[in-house]
């Protein structure tokens, strides 16, 4: 049986860069947040990582912050917003 990519190119090209887009995800995510959770000095309970459809990240009310792995895609100012405002929520879960 034939690779499904060989029939369809466009769509290898897509999970081959969703797979590369994890990847980077995985690797800089948490290193980006560790960075600001020591300089703010505040402490998730857990911090998950995930496909997010209609937000960048979230914090319960646990203190378990959820960072889209699409941020990967932005800029370094924007992802440390990101990182900045959720970590910000162990604070102040209303704004
Ligand atoms: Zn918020």
């Amino acid at each position: 049986m034939a690779s499904p990519h060989l029939a369809d190119p466009q769509q290898a090209i897509d999970e081959a860069l969703r797979a590369f887009y994890l990847e980077k995800a995985k690797e800089k995510l948490p290193k980006r947040f560790l960075y600001w959770q020591n300089i703010t000095g505040l402490k998730p309970l857990k911090v998950h990582y995930r496909h997010l459809q209609k937000c960048w990240g979230g914090c319960n009310e646990d203190d378990e912050i959820t960072i889209n792995t699409e941020a990967i895609k932005l800029s370094n100012k924007v992802l440390d917003y990101i990182n900045i405002h959720e970590l910000c929520h162990i604070v102040n879960k209303n704004h």
